[in-house]
């Protein structure tokens, strides 16, 4: 964000802290300064200054884990702003979060490795299924499939259900539904995703995986997908 003539406030996911926001003096006037540093997808070496106030500064950054790949191509780089949107939304600031942090170096990793001709488009939908529903669980929001979550009824694997986001999982019918049905097939897949299973799935089904998470990520965390 820009943040007067000539500065920005920048916001990381850092190992340590989780997520950080920092000024960054003067970038605005200079791009060389931080060089790469301040490009997203990449992982950054940061030196924060820390005088208690809201915001940190940035004193240096450098990177040290760099993916040209990944923001050459336009889907990986989708795929991995919406994966960084995500977490902005759903933590909290300053608050350690070493699974979300070990998920997001992963998926960046695998976004980057994976560009090439040989790459299907719905891998990149079940690579950020994956990173989404790891998400959910680690800020506890993991979600339930399996049984209903008002009444704890399981619901037998061949049968399409219906999840309430906002109810974290499957609602059966007799405790009123939910509005996103899921066909027995995306159900399993959505299941076996969660366990960090490998899975095959058709773009469309990668694509149902991607919006049942970012759909609980909207009941619970306010994330308005659009941003
Ligand atoms: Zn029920």
């Amino acid at each position: 964000m820009a943040y007067g003539e000539s500065d920005l406030v920048a916001t990381f996911f850092t190992e340590s802290d989780g997520k950080v926001s920092a000024l960054v003096r003067g970038a605005r006037r200079s791009s060389k300064r931080f060089a790469g540093g301040l490009e997203p997808m990449h992982v950054l070496a940061l030196t924060l200054e820390d005088k208690g106030s809201e915001l940190m500064r940035l004193a240096d950054s450098r990177v040290v884990e760099m993916h040209l790949s990944l923001v050459g191509d336009l889907a990986a780089l989708d795929a991995g702003g919406r994966a960084l949107r995500w977490l902005r939304h759903l933590c909290p600031p300053r608050t350690p979060e070493p699974g979300a942090w070990e998920g997001i170096v992963g998926l960046l990793a695998a976004l980057d490795a994976g560009v090439g001709e040989s790459r299907a488009p719905e891998d990149i939908d079940l690579e950020l299924a994956r990173f989404g529903f790891a998400l959910l669980a680690e800020v506890g929001y993991g979600l339930e499939l399996d049984q209903c979550t008002r009444c704890g009824k399981t619901v037998p694997a061949e049968r399409a259900v219906m999840v309430d986001p906002a109810a974290g999982g499957v609602v059966c019918t007799s405790c009123g539904g939910g509005a996103m049905r899921l066909s027995s097939r995306v159900r399993a897949l959505a299941a076996a995703v969660a366990r960090g299973e490998p899975v095959a799935a058709s773009l469309d089904e990668a694509r149902a995986l991607v919006k049942l998470a970012e759909d609980v990520m909207a009941a619970h965390g306010g994330l308005d997908p659009a941003r």
